[in-house]
């Protein structure tokens, strides 16, 4: 993403964000509610329009590339709402997300590693949608996402609403993609889950990356507690000034 600045209507959400993930890099955005990290994985997706700046995908300019074309270069989002089809079973679910594929004996096998990878989602595998608890949603979202063989996993905040041990089930399955070379860029508020598994991290802060760097740097400075609780843990405040730029007359 190269100088990427989004609007919607007159509410600016995003200002001049400059973010790399390279290939089989694991990458975090972490930032307070209201950020604009799901607003950036929007925007890689097609399903919102940048009004400034690129986004490139192996050097190609990704502009003129609407949603469902970008699926099919490979860049796949998990959305914050799972969006899974209620009324479908499992399987139906995970074969939706291989709907652009036509080698079909291939997309039974990678069901069967979805399957491996979420034991869950096999014992409940002719179960519908709308029956699996919020856990088992996530890894359904995140399989069906795979199921697309994504160039570029996007997962907007994955331990939302989870609890712990769920988290840890769907966290141990992140960490098994990246070692699987998967792409990942990751969404998270839980910065102590996704430093867990992450390269590398930006922090945002009312659209803007206010940091980027290595997760334990990143730690070790107590970046993630002064943009989420506004001081550091010695107390320091670090109040962000207001932005002259983030309400602006829409033209
Ligand atoms: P959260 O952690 O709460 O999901 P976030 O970092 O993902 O927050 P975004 O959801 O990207 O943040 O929101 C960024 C800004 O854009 C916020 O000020 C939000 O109110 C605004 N916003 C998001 N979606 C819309 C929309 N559809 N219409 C208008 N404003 C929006």
């Amino acid at each position: 993403m190269e100088n990427l600045t989004v609007n919607y209507g007159a509410v600016r959400a995003l200002t001049q964000i400059g973010v790399t993930v390279e290939q089989g890099e694991c990458v975090a955005l972490i930032g307070p509610n209201g950020a604009g990290k799901s607003t950036l994985l929007l925007t890689v997706a097609g399903v919102v329009p940048p009004r400034e700046g690129r986004i490139l995908a192996d050097g190609g300019d990704l502009a003129s590339f609407g949603p469902e074309q970008r699926l099919g270069k490979g860049i796949s989002l998990v959305p914050e709402t799972r969006d899974i089809f209620k009324k479908l079973t499992v399987h139906e679910n995970l074969l939706i997300g291989a709907s652009l594929r036509n080698d079909h004996a291939e997309i039974t096998e990678d069901a069967d590693r979805m399957y491996t990878l979420f034991p869950r989602l096999a014992e409940r595998r002719q179960h519908t949608g709308g029956f699996l608890s919020g856990g088992e949603q996530q890894m359904l979202a995140i399989g069906r996402a795979l199921m697309a063989r994504p160039q570029l996993l996007m997962l907007d905040e994955p331990s939302l609403g989870l609890a712990p041990v769920v988290t840890d089930a769907v966290y141990e399955a992140i960490a098994g993609l990246k070692r699987s070379g998967v792409t990942i860029l990751l969404v998270e508020q839980n910065a102590e889950r996704a430093f867990g598994v992450c390269d590398r991290a930006y922090i945002m802060n009312a659209g803007r990356v206010v940091q980027e760097g290595l997760p334990a740097e990143l730690a070790r400075q107590g970046s993630v507690e002064a943009v989420m609780f506004g001081h550091d843990r010695h107390g320091h405040s670090s109040a962000v000034a207001p932005d002259p730029d983030e309400l602006e007359t829409n033209q």
